[in-house]
Parts: structure tokens; C-alpha cells; sequence
């Protein structure tokens, strides 16, 4: 049987890309606002340093990594005393833009006559200040009550402790295979990958891991799923 499911944040419920461009061209803004030393800045000299620092940083909270990646770009042009002010700038636009896919919120009712369902984010998509107000029973934040990240099993039992069920009455979707078909399914949880630009279904991913290319699909493809474990 199953009662519930939970949904990743960014890139499966939420188009989070557009809202961080967005944010990061409002600071090299403010950065050639500035100075004239910011000239030569690009964003994507902006985006390369949230990788180069992601790497270095994954386990950290979201909003620790995007404070010491917009201050390694604000080094780029000697603005390291900016980052506070940089940082509000970019989380207001970033928060401002950051909405639903538009498959998001007709699958959310469509499951809603089903399930129960639950949000669990590693990052810092607050489900209210990104459009997605009262929509879930449950919401886990990582890095609340110091919860480890994806993919540590902390995660996963902090997901089925929330939703007061049993692991394997519980799906959870997501894009990122590692992250949300992987982890959850080690914690005994069924998982659907939401491939959403049609990349090659990575070898190891179990053949019975579901997989959908939009939220749209998941009605369909829960049942069966259900159906086929019962
Ligand atoms: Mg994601």
C-alpha cells in the first residue's frame, strides 16, 4: 500500500534556475555599481564560483554555500565587505522568482484525493515563500534540528517519522538519481526519478525505479506502482 508522497524541492516541484540567474545578474548589477574593477566580472564567472564552492562545501547549508560563493565572487573585484548587503539583494530576487513548474500544482491536487503529501528539500526553498503555501501535510527542511542532508538515511527516517507511516508506504520524487531514487529506496521507500529534459537513464538505477519526464505522469504511474508492490 501506499499512503504518501514526498516530493524533492528544487527542479521537481520548483524551476529554480531562472530565479538564480536572475539573482546573481541583480549582484554583478550592484557589483558594477560598485566598482569599476567589477567590469571584467561575468556571471559566468558568478556561477562557476557556487560550483567551485558547492564542491568544497556540499554538506553545508544551502545558505552558507550561496553566502561563501557570492563572497568569493565579490573578492573577484575587492567588494569583500559587500557580501551582507550582496546577499539580501540576491535572496530577495531568488525568493521573488523562485515558483512552481507549471505541471507542479495540478499534480499536487490530483495526488491530494490520494495520498498525503509531504515536501523534503536539502536546500532553502521555504515550500511558503516559493508559491507553494499549504500545499504539503509535512514539510522537512535539512539542516533543522541539525538534520544531516540527502542522502543520509537521518534524512529519510526524519521523512517517515514526519509522515507518521511506514518507509514503504511512502514514494518520493525527485531529479536526482543519487539524491532521491537511491537514498530513498535504501531507506525501503519506493521512488520515482523525475527526468524532465530526457537525459539517458543512468545504468544503475534499479529497473523498477519508476521514472517520469513530468509531474503529470505521477498519478498513473503511482497507481501501478502501488498496485504492483501490494
Ligand atoms: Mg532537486
Amino acid at each position: 500500500m501506499l499512503t504518501h508522497v514526498v516530493f524533492d524541492a528544487d527542479e521537481t516541484l520548483l524551476d529554480l534556475r531562472p530565479a538564480v540567474t536572475a539573482g546573481l545578474a541583480l549582484v554583478l548589477e550592484e557589483m558594477r555599481r560598485l566598482t569599476p574593477a567589477a567590469a571584467g566580472v561575468s556571471l559566468a564567472d558568478l556561477e562557476s564560483d557556487w560550483a567551485a564552492v558547492f564542491g568544497a562545501m556540499s554538506a553545508a547549508p544551502t545558505l552558507e554555500i550561496r553566502r561563501a560563493a557570492l563572497a568569493r565572487s565579490l573578492g573577484r573585484a575587492g567588494l569583500e565587505g559587500h557580501l551582507d548587503e550582496v546577499a539580501a539583494l540576491f535572496f530577495a530576487r531568488r525568493f521573488a522568482l523562485t515558483r512552481p513548474f507549471p505541471d507542479a500544482l495540478p499534480a499536487l491536487a490530483a495526488l491530494r484525493e490520494r495520498y498525503t503529501l509531504g515536501y523534503a528539500t536539502n536546500g532553502n526553498s521555504r515550500a511558503e515563500r516559493c508559491g507553494l503555501a499549504g500545499q504539503f501535510a509535512f514539510e522537512v527542511y535539512a539542516h533543522e534540528n541539525a538534520l544531516p542532508k540527502k542522502p543520509a538515511p537521518e534524512f529519510f527516517a526524519a521523512v517517515a517519522a514526519a509522515a507518521g507511516a511506514p518507509p514503504e508506504r511512502i514514494a518520493y520524487v525527485g531529479d536526482s538519481p543519487g539524491l532521491d531514487v537511491h537514498a530513498p529506496r535504501r531507506a525501503g521507500m519506493r521512488a520515482v526519478w523525475l527526468n524532465r529534459t530526457g537525459v539517458p537513464r543512468p545504468d544503475d538505477l534499479p529497473a523498477d525505479a519508476e521514472e517520469v519526464s513530468t509531474l503529470a505522469e505521477l498519478p498513473e504511474v503511482l497507481a501501478r506502482l502501488a498496485a504492483i508492490k501490494a
